[in-house]
Parts: C-alpha cells; sequence; structure tokens
C-alpha cells in the first residue's frame, strides 16, 4: 500500500480524490462480480456436454456388446458434444486474449474485397444466398482482418439461423468511419433481449441455442473484438420483422 500525499490539498481536490477513488471501487467490485458470473456460467455449460459424455460411454459399457446400434448412436452423440465442448473452449480462450487488451494484428486491408470474400465463404458453408451492397469500389483501413471475418461470420450465421429470408449486407464509408451492416428480415429480438443481448452466454431460447449450436458468447465477442478497433457494435430489431447489427469502425 502506497500513502497518498494530501499535504496542502485543497477540499475540493480531496472531494475529487474521494469520487475518484469511489468510482475505482465501485468498478473493481463490478468487474470481480463478472468475473465470478463468467466462471460460474462457464463451468455450468462444460458441465452438460460432460455429463452426456459420461452417460453415452456408460451406456456403450451396458450395452454395447449386445446392441451395437447403442455404439453407433452413442459415438455419434459424444463426437457432436466434443466440438461443442472445443468450441466453447475456444471461444472463452478468444475472450480472455481480448480482456488482456491483446490479440489485434492490424493490416491495411480493401473491406469490400474482404467483405466479398466472407460473403462467399458463407454462403456455400450454410448455402443460403446473401445480397452485398456497398455505395463503393474500394475501402481501405487498417484492421485486423481475421478478426474483423470472424464478428462478419458471427452475424451472418446468427442471421441465418434466426431467418428464413433475405439477409443482406451493406457497407458503406460516412465522413470519417466505415458503416458495416448485416440485416435479416426474421424472427427479431424484443426490446428486453436487446439489453441483454451482447451479455456473455446470454440467449434467448436456451433450449433451441443448443438445438442450432449456440453457446450465447458470439455477440459478446463480435462486440470486443469492434470496441478493440475502437468502433461500435449497435443494434435495431423489431420481432417479427427482422434485425440490423451495425458495426461503425473509425476510418
Ligand atoms: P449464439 O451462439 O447462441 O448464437 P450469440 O451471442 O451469437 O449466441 O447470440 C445470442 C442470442 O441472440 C442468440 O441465442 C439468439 O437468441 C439471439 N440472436 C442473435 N442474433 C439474432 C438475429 N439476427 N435474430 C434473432 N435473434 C438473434
Amino acid at each position: 500500500w502506497q500513502l497518498i500525499e494530501l499535504n496542502s490539498k485543497s477540499n475540493d481536490e480531496i472531494a475529487q480524490l474521494g469520487a475518484t477513488y469511489n468510482e475505482m471501487n465501485e468498478r473493481i467490485r463490478e468487474n470481480f462480480f463478472k468475473q465470478k458470473q463468467f466462471v460460474s456460467n462457464a463451468s455450468h455449460e462444460l458441465k452438460t456436454p460432460i455429463a452426456i459424455i459420461k452417460s453415452y460411454a456408460q451406456l456403450i459399457q451396458r450395452q454395447g456388446k449386445v446392441n451395437p446400434e447403442v455404439i453407433e448412436e452413442s459415438v455419434e452423440a459424444i463426437d457432436f458434444e466434443t466440438d461443442r465442448m472445443t468450441q466453447l473452449i475456444q471461444q472463452m480462450l478468444m475472450l480472455a486474449t481480448l480482456d488482456r487488451g491483446d490479440g489485434l494484428t492490424y493490416q491495411t486491408v480493401d473491406l469490400v474485397k474482404l467483405s466479398r470474400d466472407s460473403i462467399r465463404s458463407i454462403s456455400a458453408a450454410f448455402n443460403r444466398s446473401i445480397q452485398f451492397d456497398t455505395n463503393t469500389e474500394q475501402i481501405e483501413v487498417s484492421v485486423d482482418p481475421e478478426k474483423i471475418n470472424q464478428v462478419l461470420y458471427i452475424l451472418l450465421d446468427n442471421a441465418q439461423k434466426y431467418s428464413d429470408d433475405l439477409i443482406q449486407l451493406s457497407l458503406e464509408q460516412v465522413s470519417d468511419h466505415v458503416l458495416i451492416s448485416v440485416i435479416d428480415c426474421g424472427e427479431g429480438i424484443s426490446e428486453q433481449d436487446q439489453l441483454k443481448i451482447f451479455d456473455r452466454f446470454y440467449r434467448v431460447d436456451q433450449g433451441r441455442s443448443r438445438e442450432t449450436g449456440g453457446t450465447g458468447l458470439g455477440l459478446s465477442i463480435a462486440k470486443e473484438i469492434i470496441s478493440a478497433h475502437g468502433g461500435t457494435l449497435t443494434l435495431t430489431s423489431e420481432q417479427g420483422k427482422g434485425t440490423t447489427f451495425s458495426i461503425m469502425i473509425p476510418n
């Protein structure tokens, strides 16, 4: 501990120091609480696939010899749960890297080309067509291209999961920043859920998200990546009409 020299400080200055100290204390408490909640959620999320893997292993032990069909079904389930755990761990490691404030490798890239390339690979992966709109031929920016690609993947993957209709990615240079919008005409997100949608592990429909393979970490990773670039990620949504995620990156 270091003693703060308060000699010759005016009452105003002391009051200001006190206020700063209280604010710092509040932030530390908030962060501590968030960390605790993260660890508890992470343990819970990892416990589920482990329990499922264990039960299938026991099923094979008990019935595998007499009922070979059980083996095929169990191995398939174990494979699925192992992939889910791997995805969870990779996403948690990514968040830890972003929390440490490192992990970005800047490069000057053309965002129009980067967006076109991501759209091509994502529409092939999901077998969905994605419309691309831009008001310019080329937008040179200094970003971490892999991370921006990851954000586009997260947003477009969600768009195709939660919408059967048209998905659109639009890109424009607006004064001193670039605006990227991912637009879907799907089920939308309620106002209440919009407040929590970027929270770590938050999912609107827990049961369905497990079916669709979601972890509830995608949007929080996307938000951290964009913040690390000095930008913002926001959304507007209307239930039954669709959702637009807007990324602003300074340029
Ligand atoms: P997940 O891995 O579950 O998709 P995300 O953090 O990416 O996690 O998203 C959190 C939740 O936000 C999702 O479970 C889903 O309920 C909701 N969501 C995300 N994107 C959309 C969208 N485009 N339309 C409707 N709901 C969405």
